[in-house]
């Protein structure tokens, strides 16, 4: 077996591990970025990238966020469409960030996975390793072993960059999946989706049936849509339910997408994986190791999007592997200042996320803000201010919102 040394080993080359290596790039360390995978690979996903991921590529580096405007592979999405369970629906039109490129768009994982590990691929002091496996981790005095089949990976500290089903987080922590913080998704591409929005707004389905979660239809270039379902695992556990039959139900029998649906033909198959939820603080370091991303379980309980956390975790993870290697510290309790920042950044967003989750499995709670923002203008403006700011956002998890909205 075959022994190869770095300072840094960034296992996984989605969002997470790219976002790690590009602002680890250019500090005099030797990184290694290894995924089981080949690139383009696919991954199971919406697809929906929010304007947070722009602004993530931003904080990054300006020129990569350059050249994600000139990525052509993506269709620009700046709006929500809410379908209430009454079939009522609500377009949210979402602020664009300022002064940068861009806002939120929808692009095929494949391809944005492929831009964005291409671009760091090129990086002179990263090597990437594909089609390499890591099947074990070994913490040993002064080093983190890393073994695939092929090779022992040697360092200094791993970033677990590697998703959802993380070695890392596998081996290192005593973390298990509950089914409470944690949701199951199914997704499928079509062609020949009629109706969207003129502006190609992503749509959120709301049905008694699947709350707290939601079936979504978003529009992807070339006339094609990426459709999914995803549900929490413990409503999906309790109801016994298939989440592919019940897509395949909703979309052939509900009268907001049947008719859409009727001349649309399925592309491939319907695949599933699971989105460990933000919902709950996990342990995401330790001694020679950080996780970041789905590794961390950083994925917005609500919404369900994952990649902005996933590129900010990693921009975080490699702002404290520099100070590490500053002072010499790789040991747990270093590192714990990881988690520190991580949840003092983060965890009010997930925390809200968690609460609007809890509020959607009221299905007249849904019906009745999509009802009074259709009659009402001025709160359909109060909802589009809400959702466009972090600080307005509190208010939506207020009762006394509720209340003033049944006044209105
Ligand atoms: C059905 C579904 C729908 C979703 N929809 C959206 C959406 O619309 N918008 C959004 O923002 N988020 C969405 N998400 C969440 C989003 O996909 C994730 O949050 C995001 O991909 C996390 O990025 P990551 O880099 O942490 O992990 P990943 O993107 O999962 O990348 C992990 C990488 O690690 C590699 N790897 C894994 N194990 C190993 C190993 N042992 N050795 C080497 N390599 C390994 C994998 O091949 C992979 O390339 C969705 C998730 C699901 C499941």
């Amino acid at each position: 077996m075959e022994t190869v040394q770095f300072d840094v080993v960034i296992v996984g080359a989605g969002p997470a591990g790219c976002a790690a290596a590009y602002k680890l790039s250019g500090n005099g360390l030797k990184i290694a970025l290894i995924d089981k995978d080949t690139f383009p690979r696919d991954k199971i996903c919406g697809d929906a990238l929010g304007a947070d991921v722009t602004k993530q590529f931003h904080q990054i580096s300006k020129s990569l966020t350059e050249k994600l405007d000139q990525f052509t592979e993506k269709i620009p999405s700046n709006g929500v469409r809410f379908f209430s369970p009454k079939h009522q629906k609500m377009d949210i039109q979402l602020s664009k960030p300022k002064n940068i490129f861009g806002g939120g768009f929808v692009s095929k994982r494949i391809d944005f996975d492929n831009f964005f590990f291409s671009e760091t691929a090129k990086l002179p002091d990263v090597t990437v390793f594909q089609n390499e496996k890591i099947l074990s981790v070994i913490n040993e005095p002064g080093k983190i072993v890393l073994q695939s089949a092929t090779k022992n990976f040697e360092a200094a500290i791993a970033l677990g960059a590697d998703g959802a089903h993380s070695i890392l987080n596998k081996k290192l922590t005593d973390n298990k999946v509950e089914k409470d913080h944690y949701c199951a998704g199914v997704r499928q591409y079509f062609e020949n989706v009629k109706d969207f929005h003129p502006e190609n707004h992503i749509e959120l389905h709301f049905y008694k049936e699947i709350l707290p979660g939601y079936l979504w239809v978003f529009p992807l270039p070339g006339n094609k849509a990426n459709v999914g379902l995803g549900m929490l695992s413990s409503v999906v556990s309790k109801k016994k339910m298939n989440l592919k039959k019940e897509m395949m139900r909703l979309l052939e029998t509900e009268p907001t997408l049947k008719d859409r649906f009727k001349d649309a033909k399925p592309l491939g198959e319907i695949e599933g994986f699971g989105l460990p939820l933000g919902s709950k603080k996990r342990t995401i370091s330790g001694d020679r190791f950080l996780l970041l991303g789905d590794a961390a379980g950083l994925i917005d309980p609500f919404t369900g999007e994952g990649i902005a956390n996933s590129i900010r975790s990693g921009r975080f993870a490699a702002a404290h592997v520099l100070k590490a290697f500053k002072q010499k510290q790789f040991d747990a309790v270093f590192n714990k200042r990881y988690d520190e920042h991580i949840y003092s950044k983060m965890w009010n967003e997930l925390r809200m996320g968690h609460t609007m989750q809890k509020l959607a499995r009221y299905p007249a709670i849904i019906n009745f803000v999509v009802k009074k923002a259709n009659k009402n203008k001025s709160v359909q403006t109060l909802i589009n201010s809400m959702l466009n700011d972090m600080d307005l956002k509190k208010q939506l998890i207020k009762p006394s919102f509720y209340f003033r909205l049944f006044f209105s």
